[in-house]
């Protein structure tokens, strides 16, 4: 999934350009966008993980600079959504992996391991 190509044939891209998943693997047509809301899990792992880039770039910044809120404001907002945008790509392919692996325990016939 780091790589960010297909989890059953390991080929085929996950993505047709920045954070935005292709609909199925162009090597092995395993779909990667079955149904709406397949990646609420990308949403949760995004938000769990920015929140906690937050938190500890508040505990680091507060610990060693004195600054006003407002300039901890003006300073951390775009560095955590900069980080939450540059995250998003990993969280989708991670959550891709997520399922297909759920899928391969469930049996369902769409996933299958490659040899
Ligand atoms: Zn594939």
């Amino acid at each position: 999934m780091l790589a960010r190509t297909c989890p059953q044939c390991g080929r085929g891209a996950l993505f047709a350009g920045f954070a935005r998943l292709a609909r199925a693997c162009p090597e092995c047509a395993l779909v990667y966008r079955r149904e709406p809301g397949a990646q609420t899990g990308t949403m949760y792992l995004t938000a769990i993980v920015g929140e906690l880039f937050a938190a500890g770039l508040i505990f680091l910044f507060w610990w060693r600079f004195d600054w006003s809120v407002r300039t901890f404001v003006l300073v951390l907002v775009p560095l955590v959504a900069a980080f939450s945008a540059l995250f998003l790509p990993l969280a989708q392919a991670l959550w891709v992996g997520v399922e297909y692996l759920t899928d391969l325990e469930g049996g369902e016939p769409w996933a299958r391991l490659r040899n």
